[in-house]
Order: structure tokens, then sequence, then C-alpha cells
């Protein structure tokens, strides 16, 4: 009998062939994981927003403005955020007087949430909202002084794409910026932070969106994700120079950047 703060095994991080790849811990054809994960946000758009704050304990606030800070937004700046979601990445952009924002999600019913935030009242005449896949983006070479992606680019099946989409729509001196869940650091926050994951948060998912699957999936699938350092070698390998990587929160969540000089 399993104890109830075991951890489910787990697959190597990041394990994916030409064939399959990671959903969760489940392995699953390459084809399929869009639709999966089309199905797990379809399924929690609505209370995507409240869920966030529940589960993080609002401490995802924090981590999105660490990653605004550091992009210290400038008026006339172009941001296209990627698996933007209900856009709290560009709202706190144009917060911060960053100049006009594209909000791109695989979901219609993600942006569909997000356009109803009465927040982006004040900023309608400089977001835009565009249904569009990370791995082919329908925006054209050099357009962007800033690209993101925040707590996206573990449900996308090609990253690698991904990344070179970021950098052929970023404009030459442009910048790629990437928040992401991570490994935790330290063994005893870790043990705490697997029974949280594991334990409370598919229940919290099934009180509050009424779906425990799609938390159980987005708890293993940052599991899966791979580690810093492989994903620094992952913007290199793209041709961002400048890598950077920042550990938050003892390493629960990393912002890794990057920069295209030509
Ligand atoms: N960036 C938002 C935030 O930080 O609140 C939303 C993050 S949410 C965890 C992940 C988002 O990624 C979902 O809205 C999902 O629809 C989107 N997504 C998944 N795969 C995608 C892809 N291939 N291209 C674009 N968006 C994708």
């Amino acid at each position: 009998m399993s104890k109830p703060h075991d951890t489910p095994q787990q697959p190597e991080a990041g394990g994916q062939d030409s064939e399959t790849i990671d959903f969760g811990f489940r392995t699953v054809g390459r084809a399929e994981k869009s639709g999966l994960v089309r199905d797990v946000f379809d399924s929690v758009a609505s209370r995507y927003d409240v869920m966030n704050d529940l589960m993080s304990g609002g401490v995802h606030r924090l981590w999105k403005a660490a990653m605004i800070d550091w992009i210290a937004p400038q008026p006339g700046q172009t941001l296209v955020d990627l698996a933007g979601g209900t856009g709290d990445i560009s709202l706190r952009f144009l917060r911060a007087g960053g100049g006009d924002a594209v909000v791109t999600d695989i979901n219609e019913s993600m942006l569909a949430a997000g356009r109803q935030r009465r927040e982006f009242g004040k900023y309608s005449d400089r977001i835009r909202w565009c249904v569009g896949n990370a791995e082919a983006l329908p925006f054209t070479e050099a357009s962007a002084d800033i690209v993101t992606i925040a707590f996206g680019l573990r449900n996308v099946t090609d990253r690698d794409a991904a990344i070179a989409e970021a950098h052929r729509v970023l404009k030459p001196g442009g910048r790629f910026l990437c928040l992401e869940f991570s490994q935790v650091t330290s063994a005893m926050l870790a043990r705490a932070y697997d029974a949280w994951s594991f334990n409370v948060l598919p229940r919290l998912g099934q009180l509050v969106a009424g779906d425990a699957d799609s938390y159980r999936y987005l708890v293993e699938s940052i599991r899966t994700f791979p580690p810093p350092e492989v994903l620094a070698d992952m913007f290199a390998g793209a041709g961002f120079a400048q890598v950077r990587v920042r550990r938050m929160s003892a390493g629960i969540a990393c912002i890794h950047s990057g920069w295209k000089l030509d």
C-alpha cells in the first residue's frame, strides 16, 4: 500500500524521441499531445486564474513580476507572449510601460477567458489576442522586440521548434524570456512540494475546476520538463546569446533569458 505522501513513479526529465513525447508521466504519440493539452486547458479555462492563485498561494504573481522587472519594458516595445493564456504577462508588460502586446495561444477558450478580464479595458488599443501554435507562429520575421512564454513551454510538443520560432520573430537586439516550473534545489523542500503537488493539487482541481486529471497532468508535466542547464543549451542551440538563468523560490520556478544579436 502506498503512503499518502508517495510520489508516483516518474520518467526521466525531458524524455522525447522522434515518435513519442511526454504527456505528464505518460508517453504518447507526438501527434496526440497537442490535442490532449488542448483538452486540459479547455477544461480549466474558466477557473484558470483563480486556480493559479490557490495552487501557488499567489506566488505565481511574484514570479511573473520578476520576469517583467527583468524585461524592464519600454514605451514603443512590442511583446509577443506565447502560450499567453488569459494574458497575465501581457497585462503586466503594458502596466509596466511597454508599447503593444500580442497574446498568442493555441486555445481559443483560454484567450476568451482573458478577453473578459476587466483590467484589459484600459489597454484595449494596445492588446491583440491571436490563436496560434508556438511551434509555427503566424508572425513575420523580425517583428517583435520581446518574446515571452510563461508556464507554456512544457506543454509544447516540439520545444526546440518553439524556441526557434521565438528567435525568428524577434528583431535583432530582441530578447526571449521563458518562465517555467523547474527543479527544487532543497531535498527537504522537495518532499513537502511533492506532497503538496501530488496529493493536494489534484483535489483542489477537482473541488474548484471539477477536474482532478488536468491538475495531475500539470504536476507531472513539471517533473518531466528539462532541467535549467538543458533548457539553457536549447536556447543557445537556437542561436540565442548571453543566455542567463534565474532560479526563484529554491528552484520551484526559473526564468531563462537570451538575446538575438543579429
Ligand atoms: N502564460 C499564461 C500564464 O502564465 O498564466 C498561461 C499558461 S498555461 C499554464 C499554458 C498555456 O499554454 C495554455 O493556455 C495552453 O493553451 C497553452 N499552450 C499549450 N501548448 C501550446 C502551443 N503549442 N502553442 C501555444 N500555446 C500553447
